[in-house]
C-alpha cells in the first residue's frame, strides 16, 4: 500500500532566524506516524541549516529546483550533486513558477528530472494547468504532455519519480480543486503512470492545502499526499496537514 508524503515547498520565503524557529518546531511537534513522510524544501543558502536541524529526525529536506547540467559555465545555477552534497532527498522541478516566470519547458523540467535522478536525487516533477487551459477543457492533455515529457526523458527510472499535480490556478490563491476534481486527474495521471511501469509512484496535490481541506484531499484514492507552498511556514498549519 502507498503511504503519504507531505513536503513544504518555502518558495523564496525565510532566514536564518525564522527557519530557526519554524525548523525547531517541526522537530519538536512531528511524531512519526506509520504511513506518512514528511519532507521540506528550502531555498538552496538553507540547504546546511536544514540538514543540521533535521538530520537526527525522519524529516528529510530538498531543494525548490536543479540545474539539468553536472558542472561548468551556468552561472547562479545549483547541480543536483552539489544538492547530494547536503543531504537533499528531494529536488522540485517543474514547479510552475520556474515554468512561468524562468521560462522552464517541458523539454529542460525533464533534463532536470534525470539530473536530479543521476545525483540520487528524488526529482518532485510538477505538472498542471491554467486556469484559461481548464476552461478550455484541456487539463488531461496538458499534465500527460508535461508527464510524457518527463517519463520520455528518464525511462526505466520511472518509479524512482514522485509527482506532484499542482493546478496553477489553486497555487497561492486560497483557491483548491475539490477532492473529486483533483482525484479525477490523478487518476489519469496514474493510469499514464502505469503504462510507463511506475503505477506506483507518490503523486501529491499541491494548490492552497491548509489543515482544514487536507484531510478530504489525502483521502482521495490516487492522491499519495501534498506539496504545500503557504501553508508550509506555520509549524502548526504543516503538522496538521501531515496528520491529516
Ligand atoms: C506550491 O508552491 O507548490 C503550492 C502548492 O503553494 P500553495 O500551497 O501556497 O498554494
Amino acid at each position: 500500500m502507498r503511504g503519504k508524503l507531505v513536503v513544504g515547498n518555502w518558495k523564496m520565503n525565510g532566514g536564518l532566524a525564522a527557519n530557526a524557529a519554524l525548523l525547531s518546531a517541526l522537530v519538536a511537534g512531528w511524531e512519526p506516524l506509520p504511513g506518512r513522510q514528511i519532507a521540506v524544501c528550502v531555498p538552496f543558502p538553507y540547504l546546511a541549516q536544514a540538514g543540521a536541524a533535521l538530520a537526527a529526525t525522519t524529516i528529510a529536506w530538498g531543494a525548490q529546483d536543479v540545474s539539468e547540467h553536472e558542472s561548468g559555465a551556468f552561472t547562479g545555477e545549483v547541480s543536483a550533486g552539489m544538492l547530494a552534497e547536503f543531504g537533499c532527498r528531494y529536488a522540485i522541478v517543474g514547479h510552475s513558477e520556474r515554468r512561468q516566470f524562468y521560462g522552464d519547458t517541458d523539454v529542460v523540467v525533464a533534463a532536470k528530472a534525470v539530473a536530479a535522478l543521476a545525483a540520487g536525487l528524488t526529482p518532485i516533477a510538477c505538472v498542471g494547468e491554467t486556469l484559461a487551459e481548464r476552461d478550455a477543457g484541456v487539463t488531461t492533455a496538458v499534465v500527460s504532455r508535461q508527464l510524457d515529457a518527463v517519463l520520455a526523458a528518464v525511462g526505466a527510472n520511472a518509479a524512482k519519480l514522485v509527482v506532484a499535480y499542482e493546478p496553477v490556478w489553486a497555487i497561492g490563491t486560497g483557491r483548491t480543486a475539490s477532492p473529486e476534481e483533483a482525484q479525477a486527474v490523478h487518476a489519469a495521471l496514474r493510469a499514464q503512470l502505469a503504462r510507463a511501469g511506475a503505477a506506483d509512484v507518490a503523486l501529491l496535490y499541491g494548490g492552497s492545502v491548509k489543515a482544514d481541506n487536507a484531510k478530504a484531499l489525502l483521502a482521495m484514492a490516487d492522491i499519495d499526499g501534498g506539496l504545500i507552498g503557504g501553508a508550509s511556514l506555520k509549524a502548526t498549519e504543516f503538522l496538521a496537514i501531515v496528520r491529516a
